[in-house]
């Protein structure tokens, strides 16, 4: 084993353990996979590249993660809903602070965290809460505009 493909899967085990969730070998492998990639990913992305769980596993450790403030959900514009990891600032007693924009590239179609730029506070009419706010910019990453 690598000695970076250790330390990865040290990372994920103290996040884990920092939110107080029971240490899994899904739970561990999700986190790890979502540690390694600077990428949102979807469920089917998961789904393929970790071929040792079956789908329904998946979506409960999705759904857990959800809720314990690990991951955040974004938006996809072609309908997929995809998944990124949370900063320090998330977790089950605040309410997901995510408020931050995301960034699609049109070439790769990869999505990323944006955290440096921060979604403004929306003012809606009278009579309206706001929930959450979804932002996605779109343009060509660093990674393509070099090729
Ligand atoms: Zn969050
Ligand atoms: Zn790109
Ligand atoms: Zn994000």
């Amino acid at each position: 084993m690598p000695h970076h493909h250790r330390t990865t899967q040290q990372t994920a085990i103290q996040l884990l353990q920092r939110r107080q969730l029971r240490l899994t070998a899904c739970r561990i492998s999700v986190v790890h996979n979502l540690l390694e990639q600077k990428n949102a990913i979807s469920q089917p992305e998961l789904e393929n590249e970790l071929q040792d769980f079956d789908r329904v596993t998946l979506y409960r450790t999705l759904h857990t993660f959800l809720e314990k403030g690990i991951i955040h959900q974004i938006y996809d514009d072609s309908g997929v809903i995809k998944y990124a990891l949370c900063t320090e600032h998330c977790d089950h007693d605040h309410l997901h602070q995510d408020e931050h924009v995301h960034f699609k590239c049109m070439l790769c179609k990869q999505i990323t965290c944006v955290d440096s730029v921060s979604i403004p506070t929306i003012q809606l009419p009278q009579g309206y809460t706001f929930v959450d706010a979804n932002f996605l910019v779109r343009g060509i990453c660093s990674g393509c505009q070099k090729k």
